[in-house]
């Protein structure tokens, strides 16, 4: 792998290294919650904290945060595994659930309580909310704050066996109404919920918090660098209050470290949005091409290599900020360039007769798989008398600095012959249908003596008898707007109108026969994709994944 620029992470990690903090051990985590699907935001903390491990040689642990058993499903926890192993990486010998530590949650929770240091509150949510003061005005203590250890420790094993409905009382840590930082003023440990869980059945009808459980997990799975993003930043000292108060009984003390969240233009990064759009039908599905989940740009055509590309390139900092959908573009035709086999497609054909080209004559061109990468060799592109070519690589009446086909000009079709355009044939409202032109068998690509004759234009085509159909989906951004849910606005009033279009196009004959997942470059276009789930043998459907060049708003 490439040499990676410093960052700050790095260079705590390195500092701790030096100092011996934790004897060079390096474990992170990447903790999502497995309530949808995880889109190109996550990927950067995946590939951050996958990334640091592997550089480190440390571990990096795939954890499922499932304390909210509601809105989570065995179906994301799949795609979830299947994405992070799609981007590359590899997460130990086993997967972490949260919900694998209720017991110990549990034990903690009670300790806690015999610390004095959590309590049973019975005001209801409401009553909560209304007592935790604002960003000036300090909170005021619950009436149920001086329980007595005894009585919340009786109330507290009562959640749990059931006795009471949903809402009735939780535990609350007991730290400061009055502190500046609301995250403290006694947050919420336990709440009472009868919800089946997708893993732990119908054991549980209390459910850990958030803050209370993450830094728990982490202690517990002994993880050194707990990495999240900044809107974290003021929950750190309940992390650190939590595992303070737990020092005795929990293995260590993780150290948590902010960075920024990856916001990136022309698309939306929340997976509310994103599930709104697959519903109100903006999207076809969860891994439709324009979406910006992994399974959706996955299917767009893009690399496990080009994300993590990507997610080295716009590095990690402190500072939140807009990163453009076209560094993201950049990444992928970097990638492809290198990667992908050139191959000719007609996306809008117009079709060519060679008048002096023999009846029933076919040839073999010879194209190069990769023009800088020789040792790819060349594949066969028959010739023969009608040929298709592009719509617009023709025109009948160009303006100056045109330097494709029209009447009277030559052309060179490229890896084939000069031809020069001697006629058209038009229908009825004036479009053309064929054009008639004549070649010049001394100019044959590759051959002694071809480029002695300079034309300006280099268009490409196929053979009409030997093309093959194929269905093509040219997709563009989803919205037009770079920030598209900035400002309040509803973000759905700026959907791109013309984000996908679906045509036939001529490709090479051997394109009939590709794999699924299979990218290359169709000459002068971009870059394509063999569509996962729709192509079949004999069938193949095409996704543009990018274009050569940045064509947005051109
Ligand atoms: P969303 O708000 O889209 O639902 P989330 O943050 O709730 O996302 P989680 O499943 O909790 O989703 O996220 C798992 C991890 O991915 C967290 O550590 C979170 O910080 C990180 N993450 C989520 N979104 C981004 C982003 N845009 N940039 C970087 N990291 C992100
Ligand atoms: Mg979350
Ligand atoms: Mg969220």
């Amino acid at each position: 792998p490439a040499p990676s620029a410093s960052n700050f992470i790095r260079s705590i990690i390195d500092e701790d290294n030096r100092t011996g903090k934790w004897n060079g051990r390096v474990e992170t985590r990447f903790p999502p919650e497995p309530n949808g699907y995880l889109h190109i935001g996550h990927a950067k903390s995946i590939c951050l904290n996958f990334g640091l491990a592997q550089e480190y040689n440390g571990i990096c642990h795939l954890r499922f945060d499932d304390t909210n058993p509601e809105k989570e499903e065995q179906e994301y926890v799949d795609s979830i595994c299947e994405s992070v192993r799609w981007l590359g990486f590899e997460w130990g010998t086993h997967l972490h659930y949260a919900s694998d530590y209720f017991d110990k949650l549990y034990e903690c929770a009670e300790y806690l309580i015999r610390q004095g240091k959590a309590y049973v509150d019975s005001l209801t949510a409401e009553e909560i909310r209304a007592l935790r003061g604002t960003l000036t005005e300090a909170g005021e203590n619950s009436p149920y704050r001086e329980r007595t250890i005894e009585e919340n420790l009786e109330l507290f094993r009562r959640m749990k066996s059931g006795e009471f409905p949903d809402g009735k009382h939780v535990l609350r840590a007991k730290i400061d109404m009055a502190s500046p930082n609301i995250n403290l003023r006694d947050p919420v440990l336990y709440r009472i919920r009868h919800v089946r869980h997708h893993r732990t059945g119908n054991t549980w009808c209390i459910y850990p918090m958030y803050d209370y459980t993450h830094c728990i997990s982490d202690a517990l799975e002994k993880i050194t660098h707990s990495l999240c993003t900044l809107e974290f930043e003021d929950h750190r000292p309940l992390y650190d209050w939590v595992l303070d108060q737990l020092a005795d009984v929990v293995p260590c003390h993780p150290q948590q470290i902010e960075f920024a969240r990856l916001n990136l233009t022309y698309t939306v990064m929340s997976k509310r949005k994103l599930i709104e759009l697959v519903e109100d039908g903006f999207a076809d599905s969860w891994d439709d091409p324009r979406m910006n989940t992994l399974a959706g740009v996955r299917r767009r055509g893009y690399t496990p290599e080009s994300i993590r590309l990507f997610a080295e390139r716009i590095g990690v900092s402190k500072a939140d900020s807009w990163i453009d959908m076209g560094v993201l573009e950049d990444c992928l035709r970097e990638d492809l360039n290198e990667r992908a086999p050139r191959r000719l497609a007609i996306l809008e054909p117009v079709k060519v007769i060679i008048d002096n080209y023999p009846e029933n004559g076919v040839e073999d061109c010879l194209a190069p798989n990769h023009p800088q990468k020789p040792e790819w060799g060349n594949r066969v592109i028959p010739l023969s008398k009608e040929i298709y070519i592009e719509r617009n690589d023709f025109m009948e009446s160009p303006p100056k600095g045109y330097f494709r086909l029209s009447p009277g000009v030559e052309v060179r079709l490229r890896y084939a012959y000069v031809i020069k355009c001697t006629n058209v044939v038009k229908n009825a409202d004036g479009e053309v249908m064929e054009i008639h032109c004549t070649y010049d068998p001394g100019t044959k690509s590759g051959t002694e003596g071809a480029d002695k004759r300079k034309v300006k234009g280099n268009i490409h085509w196929l053979s009409a008898i030997h093309a093959q159909q194929a269905e093509v989906r040219l997709y563009d951004r989803l919205f037009t707007h770079a920030h598209p849910d900035a400002g309040g606005q509803d973000y759905k009033g700026f959907l791109n109108p013309h984000s996908k279009k679906v045509i036939t196009a001529y490709v090479e004959p051997s394109l009939s026969r590709v794999q699924p997942e299979e990218r290359f470059q169709f000459e002068r276009h971009g870059y394509f994709v063999a569509d996962h789930k729709d192509t079949v043998p004999g069938k193949p459907v095409f996704n543009r994944a990018v274009t050569l060049r940045d064509s947005w708003g051109k």
